[in-house]
């Protein structure tokens, strides 16, 4: 696939200067889709950190005292370039990332739309008074953090760089963003679009490896606040390292094992149709929400087995640009591996492998990194296979007798971001929706995102909700003043 435009080497947004790394180092941008080089980015360390904290802690004071409609005036023109922009971002996503084009222009509107959202609730950032003696006064009011590290993972790259710095700018914070390695491109993209409407130093894009720019960024003792999108390894990393540097706000949005129940009385057709889509395979499963753990009544679980095997083989993979295609590619070769590996630990410890798990050598996307759909029966719920978070086009389903059953397996994980469940029943419903350990429950749909709706986990899969006027508030502090004016 050709790049839209040329990528060839891209640099970092660093106090309104695009700038290469301090020592010149880059990483190559890979094309997961087809093992084309795009281009490079900078690798940067922990003196280009330093640097753009230092002029995001620079440009704060102004930042701050513009008030909030200014702000929100200038993330409303970001959103606006980012929409003017649109199908270039989306190709630069699919490019980099080997999604379908067609996800990414929906993930671009996503991030419209949420620029727009939290722009939208700038003058919401309200106080309180307290009820006070007479002659007396106290009331609180909302002050922001300074600077902000931002750290989004590889699955969604425009949506996430640009909809995640939304909230942190309009609470009046200034940002340090550094996207995955594995797709840097659009972030990069974002940084150059940010410069002609955002002052020097408000947002800054920092790209590199984790471990040396997201590490850096962690424990760097001017990041007040840090949020964090990624895997739980990561994330405890984030917590432990910001931890040793200072005493810091840390949120964490990280995986999942995500149940998705079907109830005897559920519509069928309707749950297998949701068990395709809630996997997210058109992402090749790489999506935090997704339900890979599908847990089925004893009753109903061989017809549904054998609609469910019959949709997922019949899925076809195929190049970001391939309007027909269903699925798209892995998004780096370690990640392939680890798909692959899951697959073969599933076969090992007695689970039966219905459809796929193979790499694609064939429809002209052997250069590419392919998995086919796979779906697993006869799931252990204390096996590997039901237990981690694969993040790849794996499908495990586990059956279940009764309705303790079903939230037994469903609870049995470490993890707890979604969960949805099928049925007809109201009662089952609200009594599967209050008990299951999740932050996010789907009654009968999967997947859906309703902007304003609080989104993030319980357990290991998270601290914090997104999404939502809990995350703008989560980008400030409460301040309280109290004035004695004598009656
Ligand atoms: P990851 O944890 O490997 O990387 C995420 C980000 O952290 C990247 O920018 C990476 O460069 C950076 N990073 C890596 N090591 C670091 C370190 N030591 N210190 C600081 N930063 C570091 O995750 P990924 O593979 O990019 O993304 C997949 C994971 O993200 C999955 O577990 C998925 O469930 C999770 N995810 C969660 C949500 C959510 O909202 N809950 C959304 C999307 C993805």
């Amino acid at each position: 696939m050709t790049p839209p435009i040329p990528v060839a080497a891209r640099r970092m947004l660093i106090g309104g200067e695009l700038r290469d790394a301090l020592d010149g180092s880059t990483l190559d941008a890979l094309a997961p889709a087809t093992g084309a080089l795009l281009g490079t980015v900078p690798a940067g360390g922990p003196a280009d950190v330093d640097a753009a904290v230092g002029a995001a802690a620079a440009a704060y004071p102004a930042w701050r005292a513009a008030g909030p409609l200014p702000r929100a005036a200038a993330v409303e023109a970001l959103a606006a370039a980012v929409a003017g922009h649109a199908e270039e971002l989306a190709r630069l996503d699919a490019a980099d990332n080997g999604r379908l084009l067609t996800e990414m222009r929906r993930d671009v509107t996503s991030a419209v739309a949420a620029l727009r959202y939290f722009a939208g609730l700038a003058l919401q950032l309200r106080g309180e008074t307290v009820p006070s003696p007479g002659g007396e006064l106290t009331w609180t009011t909302r002050i922001p953090f300074g600077v902000v590290g931002r750290i989004v993972p590889f699955n969604h790259p425009l949506m996430f760089a640009a909809a995640k710095i939304a909230a942190p700018l309009v609470a009046g914070n200034c940002v340090v963003l550094k996207p995955s390695e594995h797709t840097s491109l659009s972030a990069l993209r974002l940084g150059e679009l940010a410069r002609d409407v955002l002052p020097a130093g408000v947002l800054n894009v920092v790209t590199g490896l984790g471990t040396t720019v997201g590490d850096a960024l962690a424990a760097h003792p001017a990041v007040r606040r840090l949020a964090f999108t990624g895997s739980v390894a990561t994330g405890r990393a984030v917590q432990r390292r910001a931890a040793e540097t200072g005493v810091k706000t840390v949120t964490v949005e990280l995986g999942g094992k995500n149940p998705l129940l079907v109830f005897p009385d559920a519509d069928l057709d309707e749950a297998v149709a949701a068990a395709v889509r809630g996997m997210n395979f058109t992402w090749q499963g790489q999506s935090c929400g997704s339900l890979s753990r599908v847990v089925v009544h004893e009753s109903v679980h061989d017809e549904f087995v054998e609609r469910l095997v019959a949709r997922v083989a019949a899925l076809r993979p195929g190049l970001p640009e391939d309007t027909g295609a269903d699925t798209g590619a892995i998004v780096n070769r370690s990640q392939l591996e680890k798909v692959l590996g899951h697959v073969r630990i599933g076969v090992e410890d007695g689970a039966r492998l219905r459809t796929g798990g193979e790499r694609v050598g064939d429809e002209g996307l052997a250069d590419g990194l392919f998995v086919r759909p796979a779906v697993f029966t006869d799931v252990e719920a204390g096996s590997r296979l039901a237990q981690e978070e694969i993040f790849g086009p794996v499908l495990a389903v586990l059956r279940f007798g009764t309705e303790a059953e079903a939230i037994e397996i469903a609870n049995g994980v470490s993890y707890g971001l979604t969960a949805s469940v099928f049925t007809r029943d109201l009662g089952t419903a609200h009594r599967v929706a209050e008990q299951v350990d999740a932050g996010y429950v789907w009654i009968n749909e999967v997947s859906r995102h309703l902007p304003g709706a609080p989104y993030g986990g319980v357990k290991d899969s998270g601290v914090g909700r997104e999404e939502d006027f809990e995350e703008l508030l989560s980008y400030t502090q409460t301040k309280t003043v109290h004035v004695r004016f004598g009656s």
